[in-house]
């Protein structure tokens, strides 16, 4: 059968001298998740890559583009979840690990769940995941906004919108799908937290007999939706992945949240849907049906 993906590079208010960056680094993103998807790769490794080229890339508010926190630091999130067994892994609140994603791949293949903080990092060097100084994911754009912001940005993320949060949904050539999500988090965010890109159900979901779903948006709002495993229940219930897409942002109202989500079903459609100004994507469906934004 034939092979699906699509990527996100987040919805929310992007600068107009961000959104080529931003359209052109989900276009090299799924360029190389497809790669590998079409030379007979599994969907988890097309995730995985994808997400890993996005937190690269540095236009994106994951890997070494995230936002810093109150501290001044480089905190990841990071998930990613095959949908053949439902096994998960995810890390959160990390410093020092460029490729998240790569690390919450070591903590699927183990024994657990999710790893956070210090003990995540641990976990990196242990699994020879590479590390670096945290001071290294230090973008000097994302220096520039912590130390350009007033004191009303400090508070009001919803209004601001910030949130390119990055993720990857695919199906392989074997009809299995996976998701992964990476974040830097909100900006100015106090140290540990953590909101819901790294959790299953919220931030990903992946399941063969529904769909693979990658979120993003304000994370205190979008936890109580457990939005991820809601759209992947849509497409379970019949729906087709972008009338699942859009019927999920329309459960974004009981909560007053603005975001955007990713989904691929088995079959490799595809859906796209937010609700923000903008949201940067890429997706090539089983069809041949391509897209990508902003434009
Ligand atoms: N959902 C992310 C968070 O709350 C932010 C984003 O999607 O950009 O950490």
């Amino acid at each position: 059968m034939s092979v699906a993906m699509a990527v996100h590079g987040g919805a929310y208010i992007i600068p107009p001298v961000e959104r080529e960056p931003h359209r052109v680094g989900c276009t090299r993103a799924l360029a190389a998740g497809l790669a590998l998807l079409d030379a007979g790769a599994t969907s988890l490794d097309a995730v995985e890559a994808a997400v890993a080229t996005l937190e690269r890339d540095g236009a994106f508010g994951a890997g070494c583009g995230s936002a810093l926190n109150a501290d001044g630091e480089v905190e990841l999130d990071a998930g990613i979840m095959d949908g053949r067994d439902l096994r998960s892994g995810s890390v959160a609140a990390v410093r020092g690990v460029p490729a998240a994603v790569a690390l919450a791949r070591a903590v699927l293949k183990s024994h657990y769940a999710v790893i956070v903080g210090d003990g995540a990092h641990r976990f990196a060097v242990e699994h020879g995941i590479p590390t670096c100084e945290s001071a290294a994911l230090i973008s000097e754009r994302e220096y520039r906004r912590f130390h350009a912001a007033t004191g009303d940005q400090r508070e009001d993320w919803d209004r601001i919108m910030f949130g390119d949060t990055v993720g990857a949904v695919a199906v392989d050539a074997d009809g299995h799908v996976a998701a992964a999500t990476a974040t830097g988090g909100s900006p100015r965010k106090p140290p540990g937290r953590v909101g819901d890109s790294p959790l299953v159900g919220c931030g990903l979901y992946a399941d063969d007999a529904r769909a693979a779903v990658s979120t993003t948006g304000h994370g205190e709002r979008l936890i109580p939706l457990v939005w991820a495993k809601a759209a992947a229940d849509l497409v379970g219930l019949g729906a087709l992945p972008q009338r699942a897409a859009d019927a999920a942002v329309d459960i974004l109202a009981r909560r007053d949240v603005r975001g955007g989500l990713i989904i691929c079903n088995s079959t490799g459609a595809i859906g796209v849907a937010w609700n923000t100004p903008q949201m940067a994507f890429a997706f090539r469906a089983s069809d041949g049906a391509t897209g990508d934004g902003p434009r």
